[in-house]
């Protein structure tokens, strides 16, 4: 008999654990330099996007040498994010092909019992199939096959990473963006069913410090550092993946989501990363990062800044602007504080601003 042998869950999630680890490296790079930098990044194009390595311009620009400098220097950061990919991408097969069988997985059986006296056997002892098999296997065994596009990037990912590994010299520069390419295809060929957004939270919670977590800072807080960042950068096709709509198409409040994320006192603000969209023509909409639906009603904004006409309708949020986040009250609240301070004397005219900046 075999021991130790592999579930498909628990190879998807060995996959999905080096998927979002490469994800938030990636983006750590970019978000980073819009952090730190305060300098540009090339031109936003709609194909591109914002983080892409642009070795052809030689205009002598200097916030794109700043950048190419920035992305040349985190070559070896890409490289080792690139691997994590292909390991990934390598598991994430593997773990399709063992939904169907795990000994599909071993390339011979030729070996010694782990213990004779019992005639048993160490699944991890068995040589499995090479990386170049798996995509042959899996659309042999498997009931859906892999886009020709994905076998594509798989085999490439795969010759380059053996370049990495076996000379450590790989000549080809890498960009953030080909990498969030890579990561865009990637997941919905190898994970199908699964929602991205919910897995970048979950996997977000099983880093080293996740037990010593700060309620007042989550793995939701951190995914709205990371959209507030990195959406304007994205190209059109990036964007449209991860939030499931166009950039020209509303976005509203989810109050659930933003409350959870405990934002307000800094950026970003509620305003900064909303997350929910209208659903169709009707009083609701629908938050990509919770999946949930909540009721919106016609009402008038009380910020005199904000042009919207809808106000939540749900029981936690009731009232409050789904554009800005204000309600009546809060809004009222703040007029009297205003007033408060003016009547000291202190100069304190344009103090309101984004909501949750309640002195
Ligand atoms: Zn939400
Ligand atoms: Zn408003």
């Amino acid at each position: 008999m075999i021991e130790n042998v592999p579930t498909a869950d628990e190879l998807r999630t060995v996959s999905l654990r080096l998927y979002f680890k490469a994800w938030s490296e990636v983006t750590a790079i970019v978000t980073e330099w819009e952090r730190f930098s305060g300098l540009a990044t090339p031109d936003w194009s709609p194909e591109r996007g914002h983080f892409y390595l642009d070795t052809a311009d030689s205009s002598g620009n200097e916030a794109i040498s700043e950048w190419r400098d920035y992305i040349e220097a985190a070559q070896s950061d890409l490289q080792g994010i690139y691997t994590l990919i292909q390991q990934s991408q390598e598991i994430g097969l593997k773990a399709r092909i063992c939904d169907v069988s795990p000994y599909l997985l071993l390339k011979r059986t030729d070996i010694k019992p782990a213990n004779s006296a019992t005639n048993t056997w160490d699944f991890t002892d068995f040589p499995t199939i090479d990386a170049s098999e798996l995509v042959r296997v899996h659309n042999t065994f498997c009931s859906t096959v892999l886009s020709k596009e994905f076998q594509a990037m798989f085999d490439e990912i795969r010759r380059n990473r053996n370049k990495m590994h076996h000379l450590g010299i790989y000549r080809r520069a890498l960009d953030p963006q080909v990498i969030i390419d890579i990561l865009q295809m990637h997941y919905p060929e190898l994970y199908p069913g699964r929602r991205w957004m919910e897995d970048r939270l979950h996997f977000a919670t099983l880093h080293r410090w996740a037990n010593y977590a700060d309620s007042d800072y989550n793995e939701r807080s951190d995914l709205f550092h990371e959209l507030w960042q990195l959406l304007p950068g994205l190209s059109e096709g990036q964007y449209r993946w991860l939030m499931g709509h166009g950039r020209e198409e509303p976005r509203f409040i989810c109050f659930s989501c933003s409350s959870d994320a405990r934002l307000g006192g800094h950026q970003p603000y509620e305003t900064d990363a909303p997350t929910a969209f209208q659903v169709g023509d009707t009083l609701e909409v629908r938050c990509v990062i919770c999946d949930g639906v909540y009721p919106m009603k016609a009402g008038t904004c009380p910020n005199d800044e904000c042009e919207s006409e809808l106000l939540s309708a749900d029981e936690e949020s009731e009232g409050k602007c789904m554009e800005c986040g204000w309600s009546h009250e809060e809004w009222e609240e703040q007029m009297v504080r205003q007033k408060a301070y003016r009547s000291t004397s202190l100069d304190l005219l344009g103090l309101v601003g984004k909501k949750g900046d309640e002195a």
